[in-house]
């Protein structure tokens, strides 16, 4: 197998000193229990490809998939590994073998098709104001609450400006298409050609931080909790549990943004046993949703008995993933848990 992708993290595969201190938070690690599940035998099978001393097969395409990205390793790794971006490039040497997920490629086509990863028209919230706004595809298709959450924008003073958007192409790179990516970078690029900008959805906010060098986007939070103190907001009078998104924990390094406006709004938040950078991680990242439902389900499920071992009946977070995965675990379980975005409180508090 031609290695072409993986060639570029060659250095960082032999920083690997093989310590483990990646295995001990890793959430596919903890749940399946075998070495090619945690960070550390994802990159001895990574490096295997590399150096042709492992061929290709399905099952190190499955286990290089089994990862949801969500950098728990890379807090913890003593060597400052890039493990997802390995595992990036190693996605994409396989799917140039031939290694792909029919279920990936309907995504993908969904995306190429209509834009968003539903694959269906979805009519956007537009809005001729100053400030672009990109919602993402996850709120793009929850219309109602974009448009609740563009009135709290509005409340805070800023005009939001909202086009026909396009999606921001997170699936293509991390599933490893990426010709396919760089290809819908430019039409991104054109559908949506702004350089500053606030992004509502978590995924897309870290995804094109990283992903876009040229462009500046904010994700909402970081504007909510600049203006939000100016504006008096109502205390609501709640408690809840906050439940980490890794791209806005570990992926954007904030902490304690959504904590500090939840405090400002009313809401205590009671922390579950695992939070901040530490926080586990609910199963919905990387595509495992996708590619491995029932691992994503357990990990979400997981998520759910932690957060009702704090006493509360309420999870709030931020990511809409995160939110869906957990929400659906509870559902399953009875509906003893309710799941709510911390928009969706600090739109009680201040619309
Ligand atoms: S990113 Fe998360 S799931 Fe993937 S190897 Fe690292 S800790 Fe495990
Ligand atoms: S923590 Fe980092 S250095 Fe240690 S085994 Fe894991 S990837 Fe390798």
């Amino acid at each position: 197998m031609e290695a072409k992708y993986l060639k570029d993290w060659e250095n960082d595969m032999n920083r690997c000193i093989r310590c483990a201190y990646c295995f001990e938070g890793c959430p596919v690690f903890k749940d399946l229990r075998w070495e090619a599940d945690g960070a550390r035998g994802k990159v001895i099978l990574s490096y295997g490809l590399l150096t042709g001393q492992l061929e290709p097969s399905q099952y190190v395409a499955d286990k290089i998939y089994q990862c949801t990205y969500c950098k728990d390793c890379m807090e913890r790794c003593s060597a400052n590994v890039s493990i997802p971006d390995i595992l990036t490039a190693a996605r994409a040497d396989l799917v140039s073998a031939g290694f792909e997920y029919e279920a990936h490629k309907g995504l993908l086509n969904k995306i190429k098709q209509t834009g968003n990863i539903f694959g269906k028209e979805i009519e956007p919230p537009i809005q001729k104001g100053e400030t672009p706004v990109l919602l993402g595809c996850r709120f793009l298709e929850r219309t109602d609450d974009a448009k609740k959450y563009l009135e709290i924008l509005k409340k805070l003073g800023i005009k939001p400006k909202v086009v026909e958007e396009n999606c921001c192409g997170m699936p293509f790179a991390v599933l490893g298409y990426k010709d396919d990516f760089a290809a819908h970078k430019k039409e991104f690029n054109k559908r949506f050609p702004y350089k500053e900008f606030i992004c509502l959805c978590t995924t897309c906010a870290f995804f094109i931080k990283k992903a876009y060098p040229d462009l500046k986007p904010k994700y909402v939070i970081e504007t909510i909790a600049e203006k939000l103190p100016q504006y008096n907001p109502k205390k609501l009078g709640l408690k809840v549990t906050y439940h980490d998104p890794c791209n806005v924990a570990r992926g954007m390094g904030m902490v304690d943004e959504p904590r500090e406006i939840l405090k400002q709004i009313g809401v205590e938040v009671i922390e579950m046993e695992t939070n901040g950078k530490q926080a586990e991680c609910c199963g919905g990242g990387g595509g495992v949703l996708v590619t491995d439902k029932p691992l994503a389900e357990r990990l979400a499920e997981k998520r759910m008995n932690q957060a009702l071992d704090t006493g509360v009946k309420t999870l709030v977070t931020l990511c809409p993933t995160c939110e869906l995965n957990i929400m659906n675990a509870a559902d399953k379980n009875g509906g003893k848990l309710k799941v709510k975005n911390v928009l969706d409180l600090v739109w009680d508090s201040i619309c």
